[in-house]
């Protein structure tokens, strides 16, 4: 997936004073954003009250849509540095190739994770032909310092595990959740993400992590979270400090379950790049527009042109010093 934005700005996240440090429950509403002719997503990370759950910089969901006699999802080559991006599917189905040579279509209860690392593109298009439903997240994980210039790769698992208990059932998509662990080898700092479905009328307490942060977004149907109700297009965040969390619901609902370690490194993000500083991040513009560095994907679909930056330099700190009379 492919930040879609014309005219992206910086965001400036991590660093521990942004962190809620005991549990809260702050609801924030997600952005819809246009993704193609027959996509809209709901961005809800970043959001500005909140850039960063662990090291999750960027949570989109999209659908459940229509797309019978529509292309469906359409994302032509694009780059990625700085993060890993893992595509999780609800229901439907995406063709992901990238610059490595990687070609894989990923169904739902499969995961596919991107590292990025210090530079990669890819495309996503529904297959042809492809089922009548698409519904799904995009989830981007940052890199620690220490990991973000590491070659890119891709990893893909066939099937991740799913524990069973109290009402509720959750597959274990990255991390460790519930006493399972997923199999995916490249996670870079502690991390957990689930995909969590609640039967109407039960209410399960979650097993937590009291150093993470966590937030909850709701996928399908309407889920109370610590007291909360959360429906499609919101997210809870929940800050640190809990050992366990409490689920409930009427009738059948689905959520996903987001945690990590706080993110401690100050990060900038712009378009689909994730780096430190706004130099880096120009370079990496400037590296993708002269086609190098990225490789090449193998896909029908010219590849995507970068935005231009935002008017002004980025300074550290986060600060954007910027010319008089330009767009904020
Ligand atoms: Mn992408």
């Amino acid at each position: 997936m492919s930040n879609v934005d014309r005219i992206p700005d910086y965001t400036v996240a991590g660093g521990s004073s942004a962190v809620a440090a005991d549990p809260v429950r702050e609801l924030f509403a997600g952005r819809s954003v246009a993704l193609g002719e027959s996509t809209v997503v709901r961005r809800v990370l970043p959001n500005l009250g909140r850039r960063l759950v662990g090291a999750w910089c960027f949570i989109d969901h999209y659908g459940p849509d229509d797309i019978a006699n529509q292309p469906g999802m359409t994302v032509p080559p694009h780059p990625h540095i700085g993060l890993q991006t893992a595509s999780w599917l609800l229901e439907g189905e995406v063709h992901h190739r990238d610059s490595l040579g990687s070609d894989q279509v990923i169904r739902p209860g499969e995961l596919g994770l991107m590292t990025a690392g210090r530079g990669i593109a890819h495309a996503e298009h529904s297959p042809v032909p492809h089922p009548a439903s698409l519904h799904g997240v995009q989830l981007w994980i940052a890199l620690p310092d220490g990991a973000r210039h590491t070659d890119p790769a891709w990893e893909f698992h066939a099937s991740v595990p799913v524990v069973a208990q109290d009402g509720m059932t959750a597959t274990v998509i990255l991390g460790e959740f519930a006493g399972a662990a997923a199999p995916a080898r490249a996670t870079y700092s502690p991390i957990v993400g689930a995909d969590i479905t609640v039967s109407g009328g039960a209410s399960p307490l979650l097993p937590l992590e009291a150093d993470f942060e966590y937030a909850a977004i709701a996928t399908s149907g309407t889920v109370t979270v610590d007291g909360v109700e959360i429906s499609p297009g919101t997210m809870l965040y929940l800050g640190c400090g809990r050992r366990d969390l409490r689920l409930s619901s009427d009738a059948d609902a689905r959520l996903l379950l987001l945690g990590g370690e706080p993110f401690a490194e100050q990060i900038v993000m712009w378009w689909n790049f994730v780096a430190r500083t706004g130099a880096e991040i120009a370079a990496a513009r400037e590296e993708w527009m002269a086609g190098t560095d990225f490789g090449v994907v193998d896909d029908a679909d010219p590849p995507l042109p970068a935005p231009e930056l935002p008017p002004g330099t980025l300074k550290p700190g986060g600060s954007v010093r910027r010319r008089p009379g330009t767009r904020p």
